[in-house]
């Protein structure tokens, strides 16, 4: 199996300043459809990892659900959706083990499937964050400019 793991804000729907994403701000980036559909044209698994710090905030988390909710939809519309998703919905001082760069969120993924590391890649909008992931798990990192145009692979 070779897999893309996408970021979420930033990387397919564009990201506020304050890093929430709001359901009355929700927009798909541009390219993403197409380039989703490239992915799953040359049999790639997609795998969205995303981090959220929720917890001890309703709004932050009726935010992350109506709008997950709504780039589900709006994929459906286009044929697409992701085999797999994984979030992390605590904050950098709750000190967990699935906040990226940390690997929690993909340890049981990787264990469980067959990976071929070589073709598997990250796409993503923070150096720190999804590159970090990236290398502590010994894929390729494909970064791109926050809330830009999504690659055509
Ligand atoms: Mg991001
Ligand atoms: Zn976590």
């Amino acid at each position: 199996m070779h897999v893309a793991f996408l970021d979420r804000d930033g990387t397919l729907i564009h990201e506020p300043p304050d890093g929430l994403v709001r359901p009355e701000e929700f927009r798909v980036l541009s390219g993403v459809t197409e380039g989703l559909r490239a992915l799953k044209a040359q049999g790639f698994t997609l795998v969205m990892i995303t981090n959220q710090s929720f917890l001890g905030s309703s709004e932050r988390q009726m935010c992350f659900e109506k709008t997950q909710e709504m780039l589900f939809s709006a994929l459906k519309h286009a044929g697409l959706a992701f085999d797999f998703v994984f979030f992390c919905p605590h904050s950098e001082a709750e000190d967990c083990n699935c906040r990226k760069p940390k690997t929690g969120m993909v340890d049981e993924f990787l264990r469980e499937h067959e990976i071929n590391k070589a073709r598997s890649f990250i796409v993503g909008d923070r150096e720190s964050a999804d590159g970090g992931l990236a290398r502590a798990i010994g894929v390729r990192y494909l970064k791109m400019e926050p809330n830009g145009t999504f690659p055509l692979f």
